[in-house]
């Protein structure tokens, strides 16, 4: 058996009420590696056709890495993975914190939720056995009171654990799951499935240590890598990334960029320091992708430049692994703390509703993390309300008296409160942006923006058409952590391949990004074989951004398993992985091209702002990704011989 893995998973029956062990067959992990593709290979199997995502027939799945706890650094990202209720398609959601390591140390690779309970429970692995435990006391308690409650209630070492809020409870399309105290694996609506089984949370106290195939190079790589993540020079003011951005619009070239700036950006201000650099670059969509920083000018996002956030800071943490530590606590106005919201929950909460107020913004972020709701679709559905209200396609009478006005800090606020507690119109938009103008009023739809039934994150393709292509082809629709034209620059994946897109140099034509060529979706196929391994190892993707020539993932797989595979051996297992979240979707009838909002393609295009005149070229770009994957170029449509793993 190779090292670097438990070898094993672990299936709980919610109906039956039962846990039981299984192998995983070596010849899975050479063609699938760990984590994502693991859980890619058993619900590829084991969900039947038609299966109803919220039923008892759907699998949840908890993974983590296959480089988790072996020495290596940035590695302890953990998944989740089910048939999504909210766009009927594969589903995954990542996080970071502390329970990627714990699900190993529990002796397994992977833990697989089948079938529904009657009543609340709660899974809890430890020395004394694994057991399901009555949840009946934790339900209806929010994400951070019930992490609390079970490590309370553990009689030596706290758990790690993983809980939903009353969100997922109420099963809400948009609901998450939480660890650390309100750390969200928010996307595809997967914490309403595990709403559905009744599985409250799982607890986790194990002490298994994992093996490296060779613990002297594990040590040498990560020392190597060190070099890099210490590098840590001062950088000059949040004021300045506005400025620096302002210069980039501006330029009619684009530059090549090095993923180290963004290191040090987010060792110094986290995911936030993108926040006013993002909105004068075209990255950040305003004013529900209608706008631009015409309209959320300097003024107004002022108040959410990253210095004004750090302002807040009570202390930083890091993941499992991390020497970056990007995370961190703020001061709320009552007193209270709240997770420092990360660059997504502001421009969603933020420039998206064009709201300037950073108190109401924590204090969304804090009742959202609280209730196990995702902030990026939350903030998609509030921005197609006040659209609709703004136009008279919504009434007081619709809204129980709100006014739904951009920029109106105190409505939103009471929105996400009706969103949480499903009262009201709140009800009707807990399920998303897409399902609610369904059932609201057909005028609505056109301010629904979304890909495939999910509200696409705060990285608009209008800047950066990799975006855009991966929102509409890839399994999970409206994903953003898989790839762009930027994400591919800061890989430097050509440094370890000859079997991928050559680098642009260092400047280039703005226009070149917009070209429907096969470069432009041979890097995006490049991009997802490069994520799939990612989530197979458990990687963050800021940790990729340092560029594969710093950040050793190859070197560490090799010494980690004992295997001696090249990058692009591990290209072809991130392709393989990549292949079966698609063949999941055809399996189970899905669209394998996803439904886009106009506004997310540029069609028109916006007359103003750094996006202004651009549009994506979609046509072109979705049929050379499908053949640069090796699908059918002409419908996307996995042949079948490409996911039957021989004797399996
Ligand atoms: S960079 Fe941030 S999100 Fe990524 S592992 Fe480190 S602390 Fe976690």
């Amino acid at each position: 058996m190779i090292k670097g893995v438990t070898g094993k998973i672990l299936w709980v029956d919610l109906s039956a009420g039962t846990c039981v062990e299984e192998r995983v067959p070596e010849e899975v992990y050479e063609h699938y590696l760990a984590g994502i593709g693991l859980a890619a290979y058993y619900l590829y199997k084991r969900i039947p056709v038609g299966a109803d995502p919220l039923g008892s027939e759907n699998v949840l799945a908890f993974v983590p890495g296959l480089l988790t706890g072996t020495g290596s650094m940035m590695t302890g990202r953990w998944m989740v993975a089910g048939k999504s209720p909210l766009t009927q398609t594969w589903g995954d959601a990542n996080c970071g914190g502390t329970f990627a390591p714990a699900i190993k140390q529990c002796g397994y690779d992977g833990i697989f939720f089948v079938g529904k309970s009657e009543k609340p429970v709660y899974l809890s692995v430890s020395a004394v056995g694994i057991e399901l435990k009555d949840a009946s006391e934790l339900w209806g308690k929010d994400t951070r009171e019930t992490e609390a409650l079970i490590q309370a209630a553990a009689e030596k070492r706290k758990p790690q654990v993983v809980c939903i809020g009353p969100a997922g409870e109420k099963l809400s399309l948009i609901a998450g799951v939480s660890n650390d105290q309100g750390r969200m694996a928010a996307r595809s609506g997967l914490g309403a499935v595990m709403g559905s089984k009744k599985l409250k949370a799982i607890a986790l106290n194990g002490t298994q240590r994992i093996e490296a195939a060779d613990r002297e190079q594990m040590k040498a790589l990560t020392q190597g890598f060190m070099k890099h993540a210490k590098f840590k020079p001062n950088l000059p003011s949040g004021k300045f990334m506005r400025f620096l951005g302002k210069m980039m619009a501006f330029l009619p070239l684009a530059m090549r960029q090095d993923g180290m700036l963004y290191k040090i950006m987010l060792q110094k201000w986290g995911t936030i320091s993108m926040n006013e650099f993002s909105i004068v670059t075209g990255d950040a969509p305003i004013k529900n992708w209608a706008g631009s920083d015409k309209d959320f000018t300097g003024k107004l996002s002022a108040s959410i430049n990253p210095d004004a956030i750090r302002e807040l800071e009570l202390k930083r943490y890091h993941c499992y692994s991390c020497p970056i530590g990007c995370g961190g606590y703020c001061r709320m106005s009552d007193g209270g703390e709240t997770h420092k919201p990360e660059y997504e929950t502001i421009l969603a909460l933020g420039g998206l509703l064009m709201n300037r107020d950073l108190d109401s913004l924590m204090v969304m972020n804090e009742k959202l993390n609280r209730a196990g709701m995702d902030s990026i679709s939350a903030g998609g559905t509030v921005a197609m309300a006040i659209e609709a209200f703004e136009n008279g396609k919504l009434t007081l009478e619709n809204t129980g008296g709100i006014e739904l006005r951009w920029g109106n800090a105190a409505a939103a606020e009471a929105l996400i409160d009706l969103m949480i507690e499903r009262r009201g119109l709140g009800d009707i938009l807990a399920d998303g942006a897409k399902a609610a103008a369904e059932k609201l009023n057909k005028a609505c739809e056109e301010y629904a923006i979304h890909a495939g039934g999910q509200e696409p994150a705060m990285h608009d393709g209008r800047a950066d058409p990799g975006f855009a292509l991966h929102y509409a082809v890839e399994p999970t629709p409206g994903r953003h952590t898989i790839g762009s034209i930027l994400y591919y620059e800061m890989f430097q994946m050509w440094r370890k391949s000859q079997k991928v897109p050559k680098p642009s140099p260092i400047f280039y034509p703005k226009k070149w990004k917009y070209r429907g060529d096969k470069n432009n979706a041979g890097i995006a196929v490049a991009n997802s074989k490069m994520k799939m391994i990612m989530d197979g190892a458990g990687l963050c993707l800021f940790g990729a951004f340092i560029g594969v020539h710093r950040l050793p993932i190859f070197e560490w797989l090799n010494a980690a398993t004992g295997w001696n595979k090249t990058p692009d051996d591990y290209l072809d297992m991130g392709r393989n992985i990549q292949t079966l979240r698609q063949a999941f979707n055809q399996k189970h009838g899905a669209p394998l091209r996803h439904e886009m909002s106009n506004r997310l393609i540029g069609k028109p295009p916006l007359r103003e702002g750094a996006n202004k005149g651009w549009s994506v070229p979609i046509e072109e770009l979705v049929p050379l990704y499908w053949q640069g994957m090796g699908w059918n170029p002409d419908n996307g449509r996995v042949a079948e011989a490409d996911v039957a793993l021989e004797g399996l």
